[in-house]
């Protein structure tokens, strides 16, 4: 769990959002605790960290096959890394917020596949199951 005492608010898939269908390209935890601390699930490679519009506060993490999970809406990220850092799987990157396209304090985590490689898909573990 990348945070403590967290469960699942949403899940992946399609979903009503504020009344309209979406699809929901990640999973969203939640937390009743007051230390919101957020924990990287898997080691990896931060390739950004900072604010966007849609993610707001957000770290991108590369892992060894080249896909991706970003951890978003935080409400700030820790100074103790910075991009091309490596992080390791438990270590503290954050606190869970409401910051970016976000409607109330969550996680979200998502993972993709980097679009201009087809090897990182190729190499992929899932992609073997077919
Ligand atoms: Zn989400």
């Amino acid at each position: 769990m990348p945070v403590k005492n967290g469960y699942v608010t949403s899940y992946f898939g399609n979903r009503i959002l504020n009344g309209k269908k979406q699809f929901h390209g990640g999973i969203d935890f939640g937390t009743k605790e007051t230390d919101k601390t957020i924990f990287a699930p898997l080691s990896g490679i931060v390739r950004v960290k900072g604010l966007s519009y849609s993610f707001g506060n957000r770290i991108w993490v590369e892992l060894p096959d080249k896909t991706y999970y970003v951890l978003a809406h935080m409400a700030m990220l820790f100074d103790t890394y910075k991009e091309n850092d490596v992080i390791t799987r438990g270590q503290k990157v954050g606190i869970m917020g409401n910051t970016g396209h976000s409607f109330g304090v969550h996680l979200h985590l998502e993972f993709r596949i980097d679009p201009s490689n087809p090897r990182t898909c190729i190499d992929s573990p899932y992609f073997k199951q077919f």
